[in-house]
């Protein structure tokens, strides 16, 4: 398996897990660009964005309230960014879709 985050779902390598259920994990960012810098990941492997089914609303939703739940574990509701890269050219580097929930430093606009 040449999917890194795959790979961290797995089991075979290691994470610093802050929230997970049968869906979706959450760990923190190897290389953190903020005090909070956590990626909240499907367990489903889909490319980025642009691969989540079009009619599979639930899928879409559970993610979204999966990145809600785990700013209230990380202790920063009302006070974090939430950015996916979707695509090489926008910056993505790791092709499996996740969301970064970035916290705990001032942002600019
Ligand atoms: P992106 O540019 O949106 O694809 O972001 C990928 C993110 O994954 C970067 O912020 C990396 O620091 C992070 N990352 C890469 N490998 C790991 C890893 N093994 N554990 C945690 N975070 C990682
Ligand atoms: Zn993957």
């Amino acid at each position: 398996m040449s999917c890194i985050f795959c790979r961290i779902i797995a089991g075979e390598l290691p994470a610093d897990v802050v929230f997970e259920d049968e869906h979706v994990i959450a760990f923190r960012d190897i290389n953190p660009l903020a005090p909070v810098h956590v990626l909240v990941v499907p367990k489903q492997h889909y490319a980025s964005l642009d691969e989540l089914p079009s009619g599979d609303t639930s899928t879409a939703g559970h993610l979204l309230l999966s990145v809600i739940e785990t700013a209230k574990r990380l202790d920063v509701a009302g006070g974090y960014k939430v950015v996916t890269n979707c695509g090489e050219r926008a910056g993505q580097v790791v092709l499996h879709l996740h969301f970064h929930i970035l916290a705990g430093k001032k942002f600019a606009p």
